[in-house]
């Protein structure tokens, strides 16, 4: 898909502040520094309009960003820095369970995770949380570039074990470098999306 516009259109917490639009819907989740923002912005063709994180976990809102007027990306804030507080990450936790559990229009939350190593303690956690409400998946393997073409199927195949990825879920690797994936993610999302 060829994005000709995208643009932020709300840093929401709670529900009433949610667009009103029932256009289809992908949330995006990951750790911390896992390379979330610079997925969004080599989607988007933009250079800087998911912020690169400066400081992590500290973005506690969902950003929504409108694509093409025909679909919202949903920024979810990191999880898995160790300086977040007990509190926050409770407030966290409420605020996702809150949006996966009300929001229609989501047709699948895109998990990027780092496809040089095996999914963290967190990732598999936050995939379980994901099946446990029966949302759909996209593993998004990122950082493609930093291993060799070689190692690609070994290291998808840790992810797709690590996971015990379901059979409706998908797992696709990317690099924000080079671009790689890019193509066949919007296919997939365009899929999804017509669900
Ligand atoms: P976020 O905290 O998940 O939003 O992570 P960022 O997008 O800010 O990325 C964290 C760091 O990883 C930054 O220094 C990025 O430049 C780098 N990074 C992200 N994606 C890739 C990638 O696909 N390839 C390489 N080589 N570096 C990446």
């Amino acid at each position: 898909m060829k994005v000709t516009s995208a643009e932020i259109v709300i840093s929401a917490v709670k529900p009433n502040q949610y667009p009103e639009s029932d256009i289809p819907e992908f949330a995006l989740a990951g750790r911390s520094n896992v390379g979330k923002s610079s997925f969004i912005n080599k989607m988007l063709g933009r250079k800087a309009l998911a912020r690169i994180s400066s400081k992590p976990g500290k973005t506690q809102t969902l950003n929504f960003y409108l694509i093409n007027e025909i679909l919202h990306f949903v920024d979810v804030p990191g999880y898995g820095y160790a300086k977040v507080s007990k509190k926050e990450r409770e407030a966290w936790g409420k605020m996702l369970e809150t949006y996966f559990t009300t929001r229609d229009q989501l047709r699948a939350v895109i998990l990027i995770t780092d496809l040089r190593h095996p999914p963290t303690k967190d990732d598999v956690l936050m995939y379980e949380f994901l099946k446990h409400y029966n949302i759909p998946c996209v593993i998004i393997a990122t950082k493609a570039d930093k291993i060799s073409k070689s190692q690609w199927q070994k290291h998808l195949k840790v992810t797709k074990e690590t996971f015990d990825l379901s059979d409706k879920d998908y797992l696709l690797l990317f690099s924000s470098e080079t671009g790689e994936g890019k193509d066949k993610v919007w296919s997939l999302l365009q899929h999804l999306a017509k669900k």
